[in-house]
């Protein structure tokens, strides 16, 4: 819309893409950015010349990008994902710390206890437990859930877990705020379909077969057209090349600043897959701070080396402590305040 166009002229547009049966979403603080949504391809032509004659509208622009509703031209605005009220994207840095796997109450609670004291904002904890081998330890399932439910209760931090199967989507979203989808389902459709479908939260980590910024965003595009908007991406680490095998995986923090040209939604770095080994995640989790990342996953753990998964990338609860202190001050644009909550519209 050209600048300074009314509420009445915004309307008129929202109500003529209604009148076709397509959906508007609307952004931009300088000047209003009207996103339509759904536009059939063979209306498309004639629906822009007719917008463009509307006084107040600017112009019409297609969204070239092979994902439409992920990217920034269709919101310019950065999408800011309402957690229990906790707003992620755009402001505060967000940390999100825990096990890889919920292993006991004791563990749990003791953990959730230590990270929340150490400034941590959500609590992680895998309860379904994707694992290489089928004799490793799968997790405990949905008394897994219950004890992350538990946690929350005593410490009144937000848990996220991921969920393994479609059929599990609406078990997972009674007991968790945000939704994980671990990085081997990446591409799995019918399980981005079904958390679209729930509206809850998602965190959508980068892998699968064909991890490329691109097909990570189309992935997302299928959470967002079931009518979603609360999807968060998630880098942890692209397989290593060449047979090194210094670290699990390499870790691409280049793609923080991709993602932030790319598109409106948030991206949290996750340095403890990214790089397999706790002396590691650190350093990357500084690099991923000053990249401008809208938050951190951290896998902390009372005692590593008897972690049921992933203990050499584990923090302890000292180690999470020093990498905290501080890691606010490497933020690119000093959004520092505390965490508000994020308007209602948004979720
Ligand atoms: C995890 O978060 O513990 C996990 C299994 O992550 P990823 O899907 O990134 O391997
Ligand atoms: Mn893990």
């Amino acid at each position: 819309m050209r600048k300074g166009a009314t509420k009445e002229q915004i309307d008129h547009v929202v109500d003529r893409l209604g009148e076709r049966g397509y959906g508007a979403n609307l952004s931009g603080s300088e000047v209003s950015v009207i996103g339509a949504i759904g536009v059939l391809d063979d209306d498309k032509a004639r629906l822009a010349e007719q917008l463009q004659s509307l006084p107040a509208v600017d112009r019409v622009v297609p969204v070239l990008k092979r994902f439409k509703l992920a990217s920034r031209e269709f919101q310019p605005d950065p999408t800011i994902v309402n957690v229990d009220g906790l707003a992620i994207g755009g402001g505060a840095l967000i940390v999100m710390a825990g096990p890889c796997s919920v292993e006991s109450e004791e563990q749990l609670l003791s953990t959730a206890h230590a990270v929340k004291d150490r400034g941590a904002n959500v609590l992680r904890g895998g309860a379904f437990k994707p694992r290489t081998s089928p004799y490793d330890f799968q997790g405990l399932g949905k008394e897994g859930l219950e004890l992350l439910a538990r946690a929350k209760r005593e410490t009144g931090m937000p848990v996220v877990s991921e969920v393994l199967d479609p059929h599990d989507v609406g078990l997972c979203a009674k007991y968790v705020d945000i939704l994980q989808i671990g990085a081997r389902n990446m591409q799995n459709y019918a399980l981005l379909r079904e958390v679209g479908r729930s509206g809850h939260p998602v965190l959508l980590k980068r892998g699968g077969m064909y991890p490329t910024i691109e097909n990570w965003l189309l992935c997302a595009e299928y959470i967002l057209r079931e009518g979603n908007r609360n999807v968060m991406l998630c880098e942890r680490g692209l397989p290593v090349a060449g047979g090194e095998t210094a670290t699990r995986n390499v870790l691409d923090v280049s793609a923080v600043a991709v993602v932030h040209e790319l598109s409106h939604l948030p991206i949290i770095v996750d340095p403890s897959h990214g790089t397999g080994k706790a002396s590691y995640v650190p350093p990357l989790a500084r690099a991923a701070v000053a990249a401008g990342a809208d938050g951190l996953i951290i896998e902390v753990h009372p005692d590593p080396e008897r972690a049921l998964s992933d203990g050499a990338q584990s923090l302890t609860f000292d180690q999470f402590g020093s990498l905290m202190a501080g890691l606010d001050t490497l933020r690119p644009s000093r959004g520092t305040s505390a965490p508000a909550a994020a308007p209602a519209a948004s979720r």
